[in-house]
């Protein structure tokens, strides 16, 4: 779309290098434009990418500039593919590392086996990917290694965690069309652990990408692992992909009272009904509406206790109040403050949650 101002587009920022940034225009310039052709490709299908820099307004007021932004272009110089930022609109959603803006949705990639299926390495995503706020889409690849029995065995018991998981196979390219489908005009961040396909499930969506498809064990996958550089791609469909530089085992850093909440499995138990205590939290308390026989409580109680760990942690650290930013309600925030056993915790703010994602993407080493 074009601005009513002469000379201001709007566009996605889809990568930062540097002081520079790659932003994509929403549509082509008009023709009769100064300036013929240069660097880019008015027969393009897609619109005109150009290198930005920052306005020095934007500078003074701190207004930094994330891949995913919708950005207003000022004084595009078409022959010299360069433009500067002039303003950035308010985002939708914002995860801190990777550093991405506006995403709309993570893709959580999986293999049925070779990695097997790790229930609580699962859980451990699934939980960290709730943390974020932002929608999950789980994929689970290499469906050509299982039977059909096996398969309904780990759809009946994901759906009892609360998800539906979309089997694929990037190999037997089975349900891949399924994935661009729900990919299409989104912005999509890929997550999972090494080894499950992702590369390959990448390539498949976008064939002019080329990511080395790594072993399972191998070294080979590292080599592109070791730079944090985010971008996001085009689909072929519409729509942006964020890759993912490596990553580890999520580190869980929501507040012991908020952890509840992303399990989606209970969430209906907790809708419906009420803990006797207002600071429940679910292990051994009385008249507690949680506690029972649902299969991830087990993983609940040990996340619990490691989330427990970190607030204590934090309470010891000097001065925890000045970590405190802005509060907005979140999808899974409880609405109250916590008092347990006379302890204060620290609430965890909006911020520290749209983090969530962060520790799903340090580097392997
Ligand atoms: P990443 O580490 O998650 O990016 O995984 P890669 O894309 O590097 O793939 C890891 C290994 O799994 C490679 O050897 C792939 O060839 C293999 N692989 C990927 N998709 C499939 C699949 O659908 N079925 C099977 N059997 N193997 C697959
Ligand atoms: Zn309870």
């Amino acid at each position: 779309m074009k601005l009513g101002t002469t000379g201001q587009f709007l566009g996605t920022v889809l990568a930062v290098q540097a002081n520079f940034y790659k932003v994509q225009l929403d549509e082509a310039r008009e023709q009769g434009s100064k300036g013929a052709g240069g660097q880019l490709d008015l027969d393009s299908p897609l619109p005109p990418l150009l290198l930005c820099t920052r306005r020095m307004l934007l500078k003074k007021i701190g207004q930094q500039v994330m891949v995913g932004d919708r950005v207003v272009v000022e004084e595009p110089d078409w022959s010299g593919g360069r433009g500067a930022i002039a303003d950035v609109l308010p985002r939708r959603t914002e995860l801190d590392r990777p550093p991405i803006a506006n995403a709309d949705q993570i893709l959580l990639v999986f293999a049925v086996a070779d990695p097997p299926l790790e229930p609580y390495q699962l859980s451990r995503f699934l939980i960290k990917a709730e943390s974020t706020g932002i929608d999950v889409l789980l994929c689970l690849n290499k469906s050509d290694l299982v039977s059909p029995q096996e398969k309904q065995e780990i759809s009946d018991r994901l759906l009892n965690w609360g998800y539906k998981p979309l089997f694929i196979s990037v190999q037997q390219e089975i349900n891949i069309a399924e994935v661009a489908k729900y990919l299409s005009q989104k912005i999509t961040v890929v997550a999972g652990p090494s080894g499950v396909g992702k590369s390959s499930l990448i390539n498949a969506l976008i064939p002019d990408i080329n990511l080395r498809v790594g072993e399972v064990s191998g070294k080979l996958a590292r080599g592109r692992h070791t730079t944090r550089h985010v971008e996001l791609f085009d689909l072929p469909n519409g729509g942006l992909l964020a890759d993912t530089p490596g990553f580890n085992q999520p580190d869980l850093d929501c507040s012991p009272e908020e952890l509840v909440h992303y399990f989606p499995e209970v969430r209906e138990r907790l809708a419906n009904g009420r803990c006797r205590f207002n600071d429940c939290l679910h292990r051994d308390e009385p008249d507690c509406v949680v506690q029972g026989n649902w299969e991830r409580y087990e993983h609940y109680l040990e996340f619990l206790d490691e989330a427990i760990a970190r607030q204590t942690q934090l309470n010891q650290q000097a001065d925890p109040e000045s970590n405190l930013r802005h509060k907005t309600k979140g999808k899974g925030q409880s609405q109250y403050e916590p008092k347990l056993e006379s302890k204060k915790y620290r609430r965890t703010s909006r911020r520290t949650q749209i983090q969530g994602l962060q520790d799903l993407y340090q580097e392997e080493d």
